[in-house]
């Protein structure tokens, strides 16, 4: 529990409400927004209000008020929790991690930011140079990240389109050596469309218009990171021939496509160090195999060409981002690091990854990325009830177990080995003869119809907000979402002619070249069953669960308040529905349903001495348990107490608070 205010700022801590009901978090919750409080603690999970305004409270003299403190001796702030973080990970060698969640717009993004900036701001006292040059080097990576993976949305003008897990590793000292980043599910159709209000990357305005400030903002920290000029110009000059290819035009008499405007084309060849006629000939004809082992060219139909081209400038954009990524890993990759000779090497991950989606229209990315979610969610269940219990036994406290929703029924609907819905859509996918994303609807609708979380048309003929060739709909844990297949299957293809992968490995410019890696493949050395967008996105997903698994972790919840980026507006329904989705109810349950509050007995002591005469200023008896008793008695909630091995665990909050309003008055 927090330091308390004084109850005009509402309570600290949502475990301290009266009565766990959802008008008392939501009141909680908007007063504290409105009055300017916006970090809430349910135990050791920060729940966080976006304030759309600069707030004061990020600054050196916060930093020093939360450092090496504990969660209770201050206001909520991600600045605690945080340090909670890092000093675990310090005192106790364990490994950490910090999730941070919540929809697009609710400042997940600017959290991990000031989380960084927060451990870049307590470790390295001694200003030792070559730690200073990671920690630059971890805090840059954010501006050229947020270049190339972020766009102005309708819902954040800076809007993260992909997901990021950044470890920072720490040597005995506590001072960052080095990290590695992981990406998740870049949004790359972007690249080729975006909705009505929306933009492309950053990265493809920065150089000629009005983003001209943070362009140099970019190519400055590029430096810092180390990009050579050559590799800085390979990027710039493949931006600019995404751009021209996006152009790109093709038209056709009925039988003969070709491309309009040859001159692009030669710009492309330059840019990308390549030859115009395989460029061309990569846009108008796929090299295919026939079934005798015979090598033949066929030719494009306009739509197929489109199609091809759309596809590889997606490609190119995913690869230049994966390739950057990979090139500040090798940058802040930790190297010789000798576990005898250094001590543990160890470890705190940030998670900073897209929350849950319902769109008016939902398709193949919402998908994935709800069932991230579900995977987080299930987690951070098992993690939550897991630590509560580990705690309770190592105090040898009993306690009773409380029901909550588990999830793992809706993951297993998703990724289930041979009958959850990835297996049906890879197996659709794989299949040789032409199968349609209806064709794909109806094989979900035999093999799923009896499952509780799974629904469609079909099965529910009455549903009028379903179409019978299109939808099906999930029960997720966060509410219902619908979801259109209509490109289900080629999204998750993710198809990109073997023509083009060739052309990009044999460019001249060996930054490119190192992108492409497969193009040295010919036609009939492919493997056949390349693996899905939804499996491999699966894979990275269960990979990124397990690591934060093995990890303690730390909650930041955010929530959006409005619609409108307004410091002003706390929109009830909206908020109400983050609070439900993101299980923060169960949260605080789960936490009270055991004990609320627990602390050790000298710092229980220390706290809540004044309150009692046979404590204050000091105490005669032999244990501080025993004296922590003699408080507890005298306040008379000895029924709604546990003595633990070395704590004491309050059941409800409110005794706690009676010792809060006493010492208030006495200090
Ligand atoms: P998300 O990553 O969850 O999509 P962002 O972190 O990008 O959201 O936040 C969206 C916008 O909200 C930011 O660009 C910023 O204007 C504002 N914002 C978020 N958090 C804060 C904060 N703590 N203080 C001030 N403004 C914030
Ligand atoms: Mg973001």
């Amino acid at each position: 529990m927090a330091e308390l205010e004084g109850l005009e700022f509402g309570k600290s801590d949502f475990v301290l409400l009266d009565e766990v009901t959802m008008e008392q978090f939501m009141e909680n919750l908007k007063l504290r927004f409105e009055k300017g409080r916006i970090y809430t603690y349910i135990g050791e999970v920060v729940v966080s209000v976006n304030p759309y305004t600069q707030m004061d409270i990020y600054g050196k003299d916060t930093i020093d008020a939360y450092r090496g403190r504990e969660l209770y001796e201050n206001p909520p702030h991600l600045y605690a929790v945080s340090d909670a973080a890092y000093k675990a990970m310090k005192r106790r060698a364990k490994d950490t991690c910090i999730v941070i969640s919540g929809e697009s717009g609710a400042g997940k993004t600017e959290a991990s930011k000031f989380i960084m900036q927060y451990i870049a701001a307590i470790t390295n006292p001694s200003q030792r140079a070559e730690v200073e040059s990671v920690k630059n080097v971890l805090l840059k990576s954010n501006c050229v990240l947020e270049a190339f993976g972020n766009a102005k949305t309708n819902r954040n003008d800076n809007s993260s389109r992909f997901g990021k897990y950044m470890d920072i590793n720490f040597n005995f000292n506590g001072d960052p050596t080095g990290g590695h980043i992981n990406n998740y599910l870049l949004e790359k159709s972007r690249v080729v469309q975006q909705q009505d209000g929306e933009r492309n990357f950053h990265s493809f305005y920065q150089t000629s218009n009005n983003d001209r400030s943070s362009h140099k903002a970019v190519m400055s920290a590029l430096g810092v990171i180390g990009f050579s000029k050559e590799e800085i110009n390979s990027i710039y000059q493949i931006l600019a021939s995404i751009l021209l290819l996006g152009n790109l035009q093709f038209e056709s008499d009925g039988e003969i496509v070709q491309i309009v405007g040859l001159e692009a084309v030669e710009h492309i060849s330059e840019l990308t160090e390549t030859d115009s006629e395989s460029v061309s000939k990569s846009l108008l004809y796929r090299t295919v195999a026939t079934g005798g082992g015979e090598v033949i060219e066929k030719g494009h139909t306009e739509h197929e060409a489109s199609f091809g081209r759309d596809a590889f400038v997606k490609a190119l954009y995913e690869r230049l981002f994966g390739w950057i990524v990979g090139r500040i890993n090798s940058v802040i990759e930790v190297k010789d690091y000798n576990p005898v000779l250094h001590g543990k090497n160890t470890v705190i991950g940030v998670l900073d990854i897209y929350g849950f989606e319902i769109f008016d229209n939902n398709s193949f990315e919402q998908f994935c990325i709800n069932y991230c979610n579900e995977k987080l969610q299930q987690l951070f269940i098992e993690v939550i009830l897991r630590q509560e219990q580990d705690e309770y036994q190592r105090e040898g406290i009993t306690w009773q177990h409380i029901d909550y929703f588990n999830n793992q029924i809706i993951v297993d609907l998703v990724e289930q080995p041979h009958k959850g819905i990835i297996s049906i859509l890879d197996e659709a996918c794989l299949s040789v003869g032409k199968v349609t994303d209806t064709v794909c609807l109806d094989s979900m609708d035999i093999k799923l119809a009896q499952h509780p979380h799974y629904t469609s048309r079909k099965l529910s003929p009455t549903d009028k907000t379903m179409d019978f060739q299109k939808h099906f709909r999930i029960r997720h844990y966060a509410g219902d979402v619908t979801y259109s297949v209509e490109g289900f299957l080629d999204k998750n293809k993710d198809m990109l002619f073997q023509d083009f992968k060739r052309l990009m490995y044999n460019s001249a410019n060996p930054v490119l070249k190192e992108m492409w890696p497969d193009g040295q493949l010919s036609i009939t050395e492919v493997t056949k069953r390349p693996l899905t967008a939804a499996t491999l996105f699966k894979n990275s997903i269960v990979a990124l669960v397990d690591k934060l698994a093995c990890k303690e972790p730390y909650y930041v919840r955010c929530i959006k308040p409005n619609e409108m980026k307004s410091p002003v507006l706390f929109d009830d329904a909206r908020c109400q529905h983050q609070v439900a989705y993101l299980g923060l109810m169960e949260n605080v349950m789960v936490r009270r349903a055991g004990f609320a509050y627990r602390q050790p007995y000298l710092r229980f002591l220390q706290r809540y001495k004044m309150t009692c005469e046979y404590t204050w200023p000091n105490h005669l008896m032999a244990t501080d348990r025993e004296a922590v008793e003699a408080i507890v008695t005298q306040h008379g909630f000895q029924g709604d107490v546990e003595y633990g091995h070395t704590k004491l665990f309050v059941r409800t909050p409110r005794s706690l608070y009676t010792l809060e309003q006493e010492r208030a008055t006495l200090i």
